[in-house]
């Protein structure tokens, strides 16, 4: 990997270290999870400015009023999305800088990710293509109506947070699949997984949490 990608001082391998153990602190047990984003370098997706509060557990700002999750929601979302066993189709909403994406892309078989907003999409993809992940298809759209061509997923992660679950998404979720989704007003959001069975859905309602919200339309 080259320098800037590997990282150096409060970019390097072991600030990523640190973030790992930090995780595992707050709870995150898979192993391939944890594997995963200490390899990836996450300083590259934000401004050259913010790079040195890449790996803090925080959300930063990615320009558009948007967020790059904090790591530990990451971990946490692909953890709960991971648990039904291995997956091969999933379908990613809010695609943002991309760094959630290249997470879930190197633990399934394919992602399809979605983002409303045409900056973040273009910048997403240069960053993911620099990385060579080459398991993901992009597209700028506004993920309330899913990716009907590319359905049945079998797991989808939803990084922003609508009012209620998106009757398109549900619709293409296999028999089987997990939906990872946070739901509510802003300030007051909890996170929950969908599970399709042969006679609905089943909903856990898990931890509260605080996402942007989840908008129509694209931009
Ligand atoms: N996982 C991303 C999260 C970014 S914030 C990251 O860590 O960078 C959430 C993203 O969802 C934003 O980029 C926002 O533009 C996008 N978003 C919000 N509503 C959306 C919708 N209906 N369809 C697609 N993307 C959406």
């Amino acid at each position: 990997m080259n320098t800037h990608l590997q990282g150096s001082g409060m970019t390097s391998q072991r600030t990523r270290e640190r973030m790992v153990t930090r995780l595992e602190g707050q709870g995150i047990k898979n192993k391939k999870v944890l594997a995963v984003m200490a390899k990836t370098p996450r300083h590259i997706f934000v401004d050259e400015a913010l790079q040195s509060r890449a790996y803090e557990d925080t959300a930063l700002p990615i320009g558009f009023n948007q967020t790059i999750s904090q790591p530990y929601i990451v971990a946490r979302m692909t953890e709960l999305l991971l648990e039904a066993g291995p997956l091969k189709r999933v379908l990613e909403i809010g695609t943002g800088c991309g760094y959630q994406t290249a997470i879930l892309a190197q633990l399934v078989e394919h992602v399809f990710t979605v983002e409303r907003i045409l900056p973040l999409h273009d910048k997403a993809k240069t960053i993911l293509r620099e990385l060579k992940i080459d398991n993901i298809s992009f597209r700028h759209q506004d993920g309330g109506w899913g990716w009907e061509l590319k359905a049945p997923f079998d797991g989808i992660l939803v990084a922003a947070a609508p009012t209620e679950l998106p009757a398109m998404l549900l619709e293409q979720m296999a028999l089987g699949a997990v939906m990872v989704i946070p739901i509510g007003k802003y300030g007051s959001q909890e996170l929950q997984r969908v599970t399709r069975t042969e006679d609905g859905y089943d909903v856990e309602e898990l931890e509260m949490v605080n996402f942007v919200p989840f908008l129509s339309g694209k931009e």
